[in-house]
């Protein structure tokens, strides 16, 4: 079934971290997964976090590409294909979402009262916090839609707090040799985001120019690479069970584990890669359909919220032309008496 951009995350992605392989006297093994594939709307996106054998980096904990897929706009009517992505208003709990585009328009409208178009070079980033209630709707862009939708786990400290939205109409980049980062979040090689975080974290658009590119990397930090376009080789990667290069495509996530000071990438053409990293979450979170939550009783009780007339009081009203998205069944049995 389509979901929001930004779900669901199904039962099968859910099973517990297997921790990076800490290697005595050196970085870890790269282990690199292939993203999954599912539809949001009629937007096909390639899913690269969470995984079976991973679910956060840092306290990212969710990284769907878009696309690119031909829009027609919404002027066009039906039987025009996939008119932008139009995703009716769903709820979100103790995350923030972040929406960057390579190619297109989205519009976003929350319960906050934000009405916020983003385009490429442009960052949206809404915190859900207790919960907050959003769309996303499609333009009059006719043309390509690519983009990434990423998801921030809040820590106990915010996650109870209100929801609360910001628009960066741009952001610093850092020039690097045959390289150049936008920082989207935290701070790389000198350049620092304006976007709210609420833990220590790091994201960075990298255009990769050819060659070989290094890019600064904090030791207590854990990251991972995430390629957007082209083909980028890992030569200080030691493959998990093979050992060589690494080798890394479109929708593949590469785990680089901690301690390391810096990673060095080469591209035989230019690629286009998203480097995400921070401190390991401490928290075990619960991911499910739109909701980061630490139990079930959480996540039930939310779901139970949405599906009531008003959201519960807990999730807002949205000014969208498109339809609430329901909640599916949950996919466990509830304890007796109902969880929550
Ligand atoms: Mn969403």
């Amino acid at each position: 079934m389509g979901g929001p951009v930004s779900g669901p995350v199904s039962g099968r992605d859910i099973p517990p971290d297997v921790p990076g392989p800490a290697a005595a006297g050196g970085p870890a093994e790269i282990e690199v997964s292939e993203a999954s594939l599912a539809t949001v709307g009629a937007i096909p996106v390639r899913r690269a976090l969470p995984r079976r054998a991973r679910r956060t980096v840092g306290a990212w904990c969710f990284v769907d590409l878009m696309g690119p897929v031909a829009v027609s706009g919404v002027a066009a009517g039906a039987g025009a294909g996939p008119a932008g992505l139009d995703i009716g208003p769903h709820p979100h709990t103790g995350l923030h979402t972040v929406t960057w585009l390579l190619a297109g328009e989205v519009r976003h409208v929350d319960s906050t009262g934000a009405d916020q178009p983003v385009r490429p070079g442009q960052l949206n980033l809404m915190t859900a916090g207790h919960g907050v209630a959003h769309a996303e709707e499609a333009t009059d862009h006719r043309g390509t839609l690519q983009g990434v939708q990423l998801w921030v786990a809040q820590p106990e400290a915010t996650r109870h707090g209100p929801a609360a939205f910001e628009h960066h109409p741009a952001l610093p980049s850092a020039e690097l040799d045959r390289a150049v980062a936008t920082v989207l979040v935290g701070e790389l090689a000198g350049a620092v985001s304006p976007a709210r975080r609420d833990t220590e974290l790091v994201g960075a658009d990298v255009a990769h120019l050819g060659g070989r590119a290094v890019l600064p990397l904090r030791r207590d930090f854990e990251h991972a690479v995430v390629v957007l376009e082209g083909v980028v080789l890992l030569p200080d990667g030691r493959a998990a069970g093979a050992g060589g290069p690494v080798v890394a495509r479109p929708g593949q996530l590469a785990y680089l584990g901690t301690g390391r000071d810096e990673v060095a990438l080469d591209a035989a053409e230019p690629a286009r890669l998203l480097l995400l990293g921070g401190v390991p979450f401490p928290e075990a979170i619960l991911m499910w359909w739109n909701f980061v939550a630490r139990d079930r009783a959480e996540v039930a009780t939310a779901a139970r919220q949405w599906a009531s007339p008003d959201g519960g009081g807990r999730f807002g009203p949205v000014a969208s032309r498109l339809d609430p998205v329901p909640a599916p069944p949950l996919p466990w049995r509830l304890a007796a008496g109902g969880a929550g």
